[in-house]
């Protein structure tokens, strides 16, 4: 019998000690013990499947992966420090000297700065499409192109990309498809299953859902996680064993949070674009969003993201920054606390007012990660804020 998603989140887990414990423990440890020399010979040989040395794997880290490719539908994985640090490895470990990249222009700042301002050193270019420009993919790419990558929901602008179009470029043309899917978790959408070949996640995110921990991870078809891996092995962003623990037990409740998550951020969405002093509401799941079908599609719910813009630019947009009580100032998202962010000023300030609004962000923009506090209490403290 094949069980479903959230029990799977809960009871896919390492094997029980011989302390018969019920909660998987913490391996806090940087290296494993061997039973001779043969032993150990084999192991570096790779001709045994074991746990060597943390920066390689680890038994928490190893659950983690293990629990996000179930979910995901992958057949492998690897687990990082950061979001940051998985983008960058896999994109370090599949591309060459000369290699090229079509990406979408609505990614996350950091993101767009390691394609701008670092690829570039080892003559990696990177040609961008437009959210709703996706019939000019095909247009961008050339003979040295090796990646097709996106974001969907996009941070901060929540626009949609259609998953299935792009696995079908992809196929077309031969590309490694990666979508960054960390707007969404693995219980809101499975890229693999509209075509990509891998999928990262910054678990900072939703998956700790408690703005702990930072994480990454990326999760794919086996043959190309393999060389993230033996690039990550060598090059250190390994994830610490600490780290993956508190990962893989926030995934047991994944589920629950993110459907209060998205059940809070319907209610504000709806409230807001009722609201007089809002010029226009963006959420994936509201009729009104441009991609609404397309999100139906390929989302389970809308997730935790949505984005408005107050009437009287960035006056106003400060304003009601300083008026906020509950709701936290702060750059992080997917948290159990509410979050508001001004995308224009934190996030996205160093890019120029044009390249903010090629990636949907108007000076005036606001951008709420909506938490797990009651659905009252968040819109009172956005509505005294906007009166
Ligand atoms: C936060 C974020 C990242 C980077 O993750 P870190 O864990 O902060 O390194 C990458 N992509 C998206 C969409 C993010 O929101």
């Amino acid at each position: 019998m094949e069980n479903k998603f959230e029990t799977n989140a809960i009871r896919n887990q390492l094997e029980r000690s011989q302390y018969l414990e019920h909660s998987v423990p913490m391996y806090v440890t940087s290296s494993f013990v061997f039973d001779d020399a043969e032993d150990m010979r084999a192991s570096f040989a790779e001709e045994k499947d074991r746990n060597i040395y943390s920066r390689y794997s680890n038994p928490n880290n190893n659950e983690f992966v293990a629990k996000i490719c179930e979910m995901e539908g992958a057949e492998a994985g690897f687990a990082f420090a950061s979001g940051m640090a998985a983008v960058f490895s896999t994109f370090a470990a599949l591309l060459e000297s000369g290699d090229h990249i079509v990406a979408s222009k609505s990614i996350f700042g950091s993101t767009l700065n390691l394609f701008n301002s670092f690829l570039p050193k080892w003559n990696i270019e990177t040609s961008y499409f437009g959210v709703h420009e996706v019939d000019q993919i095909e247009s961008l790419i050339t003979e040295k192109t090796k990646i097709l990558y996106a974001e969907s929901p996009t941070n901060p602008g929540v626009d949609i990309v259609d998953l299935e179009v792009l696995g079908t470029i992809a196929k077309k043309h031969n590309l490694i498809l990666i979508i960054d899917n960390c707007f969404a978790s693995p219980y809101l959408q499975q890229p693999m299953k509209f075509g990509a070949d891998l999928v990262i996640h910054s678990a900072t995110k939703l998956i700790d859902g408690q703005g702990r921990v930072l994480g990454g991870i990326t999760v794919g078809k086996a043959d190309l996680v393999d060389k993230v891996y033996r690039f990550s092995r060598i090059t250190g962003p390994a994830l610490s064993p600490f780290n993956a623990w508190v990962l893989s037990k926030s995934l047991e409740t994944l589920a629950v949070r993110v459907d209060r998550h998205c059940e809070n951020a319907l209610k504000l969405a709806e409230y807001l674009e009722a609201h007089p002093k809002i010029n226009w509401v963006k959420y994936p799941f509201l009729k009104s969003h441009p991609k609404y079908e397309v999100a139906l599609k390929q989302m389970k719910a809308g997730g935790c993201v949505v984005a408005f813009e107050v009437k009287g630019g960035l006056e106003a947009g400060r304003k009601f920054f300083d008026s906020i009580k509950l709701l936290s100032l702060s750059a992080n998202l997917g948290d159990a606390r509410s979050i508001v962010t001004h995308p224009a000023s934190t996030t996205h300030s160093k890019l120029t007012p044009e390249q903010r609004l090629e990636a949907g962000i108007t000076e005036g923009a606001v951008r709420v990660s909506v938490g797990l506090e009651h659905i009252d209490d968040i819109i009172a403290d956005i509505s005294q804020a906007l009166g």
